[in-house]
């Protein structure tokens, strides 16, 4: 158990975007305490942040967002903030000249094989011939994808996938990155089977901005936490959910530098309704540079003559937007954890402050269980 903050300090949260949004919305809100926020760039809402473009089409400026959560308790924090509307997520990987279901599912079998399968008993019976023996507990994410579909699927959708966005092969990649896509044994389509699949009306910027809409919140933007940090009073409680290596080697005067992924988002908008099939597709093979291309319209229901799209162009240099789980840098993040273990007064949270590879609804369910624990500690609710 955390121990119980004392009333007269200030909260201090570093990074606007969704992890330090929900705890200074906890902390304003139902401890009434005052809450700094310090965002780095000029508008919140970190790497969620989305906006309507010149043409009036909403799109996410980080490529696509889509909520879902198995979590009641999220469920109802979120619906606080924002008027939700069912939304079911689908994407397609453009594989052999072909639009086909990701996750994989009945019909991308059909699609790409030719056969008839009907239900999910043929389907397991299928791909137990196809599957590669022998994998108990996958040690990578080659494994994972191998065990469960074999090397023909593996290659034409996840392998040179994977080499794109994470510039390595799955073989080096811990496996929870590609256990992340399911299986689907029948034509289900949707992307996520989580109970709760929703979407923000007018979208999560404006939801954020709901969240924070409280006279003890203070922000302010372009501001830098190291060249501020002097002034932030002493006795504050800090969080801090930037990059953590960052921090680390401002703190500890030695250099900890953590690998992560970049994405370039080319906008393209389009005089006419719809530009593609889905929301989302895939491009899997390596001969194609993007990965994805995302037509925002589909995500947000937006009704409008212009429809606006954004190509994906992953990179290891700029915004860190993914921290890449490998084996090397799973290495590097413990020498990180063992500093971080020593440090009083300070948490790290969301994607980049614990090198997480995390989803909306996950940051927000952290945020939510480490305010409980600061605020209430032993206490009843
Ligand atoms: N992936 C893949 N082929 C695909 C989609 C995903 O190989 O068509 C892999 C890729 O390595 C990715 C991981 O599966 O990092 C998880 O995919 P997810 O859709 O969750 O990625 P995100 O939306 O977070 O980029």
């Amino acid at each position: 158990m955390g121990e119980k903050i004392v009333d007269n300090n200030q909260i201090v949260i570093v990074g606007a975007g969704l992890s330090g949004l929900t705890l200074a919305e906890r902390f304003a809100t139902v401890a009434n305490k005052k809450v700094l926020i310090i965002e780095k760039r000029d508008r919140i809402g970190g790497n969620c942040y989305d906006f309507f473009d010149k043409h009036g089409v909403l799109v996410s400026k980080y490529g696509p967002h889509i909520f879902h959560t198995q979590e009641k308790r999220v469920y109802e924090y979120v619906k606080k903030f924002a008027d939700w509307e069912k939304y079911e997520h689908q994407v397609s990987s453009f594989v052999k000249g072909k639009l086909v279901p990701i996750p994989v599912n009945i019909e991308t079998i059909n699609l790409l094989f030719g056969t008839k399968i009907n239900n999910g008993e043929e389907m397991r019976r299928w791909l137990d011939e196809r599957r590669v023996k022998g994998i108990k507990i996958p040690m990578n994410s080659e494994e994972v994808v191998l065990g469960k579909l074999g090397k023909k699927i593996y290659e034409l959708m996840f392998r040179d996938y994977t080499k794109k966005q994470w510039g390595i092969s799955p073989k080096e990649l811990e496996s929870e990155v590609l256990a992340r896509i399911p299986i689907r044994y029948s034509f289900e389509r949707g992307y996520s089977s989580n109970k709760y699949q929703i979407r923000p009306r007018g979208g999560f910027t404006k939801m954020m901005e709901k969240m924070i809409e409280n006279p003890n919140i203070e922000l302010r933007l372009n501001t830098d936490y190291y060249s501020f940090a002097d002034n932030i009073p002493s006795g504050s409680k800090l969080f801090f959910t930037g990059p953590i290596d960052e921090f680390i080697s401002y703190k500890s005067g030695k250099l900890y530098k953590l690998p992560y992924r970049s994405v370039k988002f080319v906008f393209k908008s389009f005089h006419k309704k719809y530009f593609q099939k889905v929301g989302v597709i895939n491009y899997p093979s390596i001969k194609t540079k993007m990965s994805r291309s995302t037509e925002y319209k589909y995500l947000t229901g937006q009704k409008h003559d212009w429809t606006t799209i954004s190509r994906e162009y992953f990179s290891g240099k700029g915004e860190p937007l993914y921290p890449l789980k490998s084996f090397e840098s799973k290495k590097k993040y413990e020498e990180i954890a063992k500093i971080v273990g020593n440090l009083k007064g300070i948490y790290f949270l969301g994607r980049l402050g614990k090198y997480k590879y995390i989803n909306m609804d996950q940051a927000i369910l952290e945020a939510l269980n480490l305010f409980d624990e600061l605020y209430y500690g032993d206490k009843k609710r």
